[in-house]
């Protein structure tokens, strides 16, 4: 009886789980297609330093439209990607494309002053990572100090080998970010000892300015964390005029977010730099702080 009843149990709960493990299944096997089958593509997003209001790079932003599906959030299949290993993949294809659209754009004289890609804890795992972006950037022909690689901060402090591979990516000469800061828990004494550029602060820290007295003090801290180590800090997710008049009161030194410019393709960015590009030439004063 008692049989019976689990067995029962076991054929009423089978099929929920199957259909979720199935779907995961499906879509891991069509992000490895995705690759080949030319289904992602990259936008970009802009970076504006806060003080002169120039643009001083852009982030690239992963996508994928799955035929006759549509989009498939970053938030929902990158971590699907990093489970199964496509990652691997999936990264080294958005690196070619960012130096490949950097190079682009750079001999259109569109180009944005900086790319930062995004870069998964299985790709800096990987020893031979290092190298591997050392080639694609001189394949591309696009300087290696116009390339920065973001990378989040639980997975610095997930990856063993963090530092030394830090190392050989900054000896390549790339720059290097630690993004959504504030979330990953790591040491001060580990902090100093990381080789990196700049701190990203993480949106959620943003979010939270809702213009209230107290709620500035997390964002405070995180800038003065990073002037005393000689970082440069980035906003992410700014959305209001508030947030962005607080980080200016603050110093921090940069600004991206809706409020300042949505990821846009690289047809738009070229068109952005070409039109900021003309502004700033007109009236030094005028550069507007938004694409
Ligand atoms: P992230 O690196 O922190 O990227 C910033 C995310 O915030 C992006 O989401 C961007 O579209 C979004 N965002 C920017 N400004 C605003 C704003 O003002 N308000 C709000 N609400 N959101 C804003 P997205 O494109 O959905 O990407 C999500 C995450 O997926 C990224 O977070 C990053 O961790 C990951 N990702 C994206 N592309 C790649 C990639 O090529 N490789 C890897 N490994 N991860 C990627
Ligand atoms: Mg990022
Ligand atoms: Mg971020
Ligand atoms: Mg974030």
């Amino acid at each position: 009886q008692a049989k019976a009843q689990g067995r029962k149990g076991y054929h009423f709960y089978q099929p929920e789980l199957t259909e979720q493990a199935r779907e995961r299944l499906m879509l891991e096997a069509l992000l490895r297609d995705a690759v080949l089958q030319k289904e992602l593509f990259l936008e970009y997003q802009p970076q504006f330093d806060i003080a002169s209001g120039e643009l001083v790079g852009v982030e690239a932003l992963v996508r994928w439209t799955r035929p006759a599906h549509g989009a498939v959030a970053p938030t929902r299949f990158i971590p699907l990607a990093e489970e199964c290993g496509a990652i691997v993949e999936v990264g080294e294809w958005v690196l070619k494309e960012a130096c490949a659209t950097m190079a682009r754009l750079i001999a259109a004289g569109e180009a944005p002053p900086k790319m930062a890609i995004n870069i998964s804890v299985r790709q800096l795992e990987h020893p031979g990572f290092a190298a591997a972006v050392g080639d694609t950037i001189r394949a591309s022909g696009v300087p290696a100090h116009c390339i920065e690689l973001e990378i989040t901060e639980s997975v610095i402090m997930k990856a063993s080998a963090a530092i030394e591979r830090l190392q050989e990516l900054r000896a390549i000469g790339v720059q290097i970010s630690i993004d959504d800061f504030g979330t990953g828990y790591s040491s001060l004494s580990y902090l100093r000892r990381l080789p990196v550029d700049k701190l990203k602060i993480d949106r959620s820290f943003i979010d939270d300015l809702d213009g209230g007295q107290d709620n500035g003090a997390i964002v405070r801290a995180i800038i003065g964390l990073a002037r005393s180590l000689n970082l440069a800090t980035v906003a992410e997710g700014v959305e209001h005029d508030f947030q962005l008049e607080f980080l200016r009161r603050e110093r921090c030194d940069v600004v991206q977010g809706y409020l300042t410019g949505r990821p846009m393709r690289d047809g738009e960015l070229g068109q952005l730099v070409r039109r900021l590009g003309v502004a700033a030439n007109d009236e030094r004063g005028g550069v507007p702080l938004t694409a």
